[in-house]
């Protein structure tokens, strides 16, 4: 049976019967109309009859351009040229992203500031960046919004074979002028998690119109509270009821403040210092969010808890440190 070889030592998804589907095309080709030589419930085998992308493939028998991927990886390193016969899943095939060598994990990056040269540690320089991304495009990375994970994590939707979610915390303006331009020029995207009292505050703050536009380009804006405080911390002198009441605050005006600039419903939320305990969580699901992010290490598999989630704090380092960190399988080990 033909496999489908994804990128390098990636795991491998099979093609979906494609010798016998071959087989029988050959009897049932000639009576198919459009591109069509062979249809199931599963998928279709095309002969495409001109030039062609992925996007317009994806366009036309998924119903969703952004799901390309799905036929990239079902025809590996094809070339979608008239007369060349692609092969086109209709089903989800691996939704848990299960292999017999272990289980697909999500990459969370998260990212503060950008800057040409940078003195902390919450920067990466541009230059870092760049290579960064170089790194994920050359190896076949492809980055996946909050609302892909959110899905694959819900056992609804599969994702490509070597996602990555790249996050970027607090709004600072250079998400807009320096992270936003390289993440367009590698087709990337990401998600920014905004404390709303940030937006405007300084020179250093990106602005609502920043963001529509960012939003309007494919991102995701999130929620990362409205002041980026301690959500588990009551104050010197504060009662319990003013604390809860204010924690509430700042989950419940952060998420109005962000459907009401950028019309949308804010369901992601990022702690402020990675903190939350029990009643937190509770309080951010009553909110309306369902996804938390949590800066404690790690990649997310299919049944990770939607309520805190690892990510991958990214500084300034190295390929070799960095291409560790974006690693998408977890071996199983049987012994
Ligand atoms: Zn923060």
């Amino acid at each position: 049976m033909a496999t489908a070889h994804a990128h390098g030592s990636g795991p491998q998804r099979g093609a979906f019967g494609l010798g016998l589907a071959l087989a029988l095309c050959l009897v049932a080709g000639a009576t198919l109309g459009g591109c069509g030589l062979y249809r199931s419930d599963d998928y279709i085998i095309c002969q495409l009859k001109s030039d062609t992308t992925s996007e317009a493939l994806a366009e036309r028998f998924l119903q969703d351009p952004r799901r390309s991927w799905v036929i990239e990886e079902a025809n590996p390193g094809a070339v979608f040229q008239k007369g060349k016969t692609v092969i086109i899943p209709l089903q989800d095939d691996n939704r848990a992203g299960l292999f017999r060598e272990g289980f697909q994990v999500v990459p969370i990056l998260c990212y503060h500031r950008f800057a040409a040269a940078c003195r902390s540690a919450l920067c990466v320089s541009e230059s870092a960046f760049r290579a960064q991304l170089a790194y994920l495009k050359e190896n076949g990375y492809r980055t996946i919004r909050l609302e892909d994970l959110y899905a694959f994590l819900s056992y609804r939707r599969a994702i490509p074979l070597r996602s990555v979610v790249i996050t970027i915390d607090d709004g600072y303006r250079s998400s807009y002028d320096t992270a936003f331009p390289l993440l367009k020029e590698y087709g990337f995207t990401a998600t920014l998690f905004i404390y709303t009292d940030f937006v405007e505050a300084t020179p250093l703050s990106i602005s609502w119109d920043q963001l529509r536009e960012m939003k309007a380009a494919g991102f995701e804006v999130a929620s990362h509270s409205v002041s980026h405080c301690d959500l588990t911390l009551r104050q010197a002198g504060e009662s319990e009821t003013a604390y809860e009441a204010r924690i509430m605050g700042e989950l419940t005006a952060s998420k109005a403040i962000l459907d009401r600039e950028l019309q949308q419903d804010t369901r992601f939320l990022a702690y402020p210092f990675s903190k939350y305990d029990r009643w937190v969580l509770g309080q951010v699901e009553a909110a309306g969010y369902d996804l938390g992010l949590t800066l404690e290490r790690g990649a997310i598999p299919f049944f990770a808890d939607p309520l805190v989630l690892k990510r991958t704090p990214v500084q300034e380092e190295d390929l070799h440190d960095f291409s560790r960190r974006v690693s998408t399988l977890t071996p199983v080990l049987l012994e």
